[in-house]
């Protein structure tokens, strides 16, 4: 058990700052008579941040300070694939070559459009692979991107782990530790799979099937390597069945502070009551899944920001559009019937609308700047 050898590794270098930019984006605003509300957070996070801790994060090139994060999306894929799938059926990949170039293209077009920083949520069970991924980044100067590690299924754990950790424990009558645990955390402390690359987010799942054995597990050992990194959570989430309360009962009861963990795809509902309640509880809700109009509409999820922004929310949202690259899951020409879902439709089409809604620049920026540098500054364990 390495449990505190795990926690000083020199990762997370730090540095204390008064100065007014560090400060940026920090403290709940509330221009909308949500003080009330968010008081006691108010308080509590004021006397976290009365000295700022400026952070560096960890990117597929190396250590970023949190101050040149700059406009953040915080769910967006480059690939999402089946590897057992592709390595026997690569017809429809096809070129490695040009996968690798459509992908620099569009990332490099996104930095030119002034998105510095993506998170990619790719885990086990969505076909991550790194060094494919660092071969992009080379060729994408002016982006950062933040990899991530953890596990996603919505019903069991993949069977690598299925006869390990805890499913051994019937058998030997003793409390045995999930693996899991001590490889998310070597992601985050020693790099993954030899590339050198450190993970700088968690990540699980849970869908409308709820909390089932294998959810549950996957977000108990995310839970713990979040304990013992700090590293931040994000977790794919089924608003419209409020798993985000179920996961809220398992992450309380691993003592995770909900304020850096990511409800993601909390934008698929327009419930704004349900919302508000999540980030009262002082979670981050996901709005990122800009462009995938299919069960709602572009209007839906742009008018549920502008009402969590009237609601003084806008200190718990940040922005994406779950988008990728390549997606296998997908037939190719169905991708048709969502035609906005692709890296630029927030700058094309999202920001103009909430401007227009009466979204001021300065929320717009706390979501795409201010919030996405919190969630990754005071990353201690604990
Ligand atoms: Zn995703």
């Amino acid at each position: 058990m390495h449990a505190q050898g795990g926690r000083r590794t020199g990762r997370v270098r730090q540095a204390f700052s008064d100065s007014p930019v560090a400060e940026a984006g920090w403290g709940w605003q509330s221009d909308y008579g949500g003080e009330a509300v968010l008081h006691s957070y108010s308080r509590s996070h004021r006397q976290q941040t009365a000295r700022s801790v400026m952070t560096q994060v960890e990117t597929v090139r190396g250590p970023v300070d949190t101050a040149a994060l700059g406009r953040t999306y915080m769910h967006e894929h480059i690939f999402v694939l089946t590897p057992d799938v592709q390595q026997n059926y690569p017809d429809e990949w096809g070129d490695e070559d040009s996968r690798v170039e459509d992908a620099v293209q569009k990332l490099n077009e996104l930095a030119t459009r002034g998105v510095s920083t993506i998170v990619d949520p790719t885990v086990i069970g969505l076909g991550r692979y790194i060094p494919r991924i660092q071969r992009i980044a080379a060729q994408v100067p002016d982006l950062n991107i933040v990899v991530a590690t953890g596990c996603y299924t919505y019903g069991d754990v993949p069977f690598f782990f299925h006869y390990r950790g805890p499913a051994l424990e019937a058998a030997l009558g003793q409390p045995v530790p999930d693996p899991m645990v001590d490889m998310f955390v070597g992601d985050i402390t020693e790099g993954i799979a030899g590339t050198g690359v450190k993970a700088g987010m968690l990540k699980c799942a849970i869908d409308e099937q709820g909390m089932t054995g294998g959810v549950e597990r996957v977000m108990r050992a995310v839970a713990k390597a979040h304990r013992r990194t700090g590293t931040p959570i994000t977790i794919h989430t089924h608003p419209g069945s409020r798993q985000g309360l179920a996961a809220k009962r398992v992450l309380d009861d691993e003592g995770v502070d909900p304020r850096r963990v990511v409800l993601g795809h909390s934008g698929d509902s327009s419930d704004a009551d349900h919302l508000q309640a999540l980030a009262e509880a002082g979670f981050v809700l996901g709005m990122d899944r800009f462009g995938i109009n299919l069960e709602t509409t572009f209007e839906a999820r742009a008018d549920t920001v502008v009402e969590m922004c009237r609601r003084g929310f806008a200190e718990n949202m940040v922005l994406a559009h779950d988008a990728a690259c390549y997606i296998d899951w997908i037939e190719p020409w169905a991708l048709a019937a969502t035609p906005q879902w692709h890296y630029l439709h927030i700058i094309d089409d999202v920001l103009p609308y909430l401007l227009d809604k009466g979204v001021t620049e300065d929320q717009i920026e706390t979501m795409l700047t201010g919030n996405p540098r919190r969630i990754f500054e005071n990353v201690e364990p604990y």
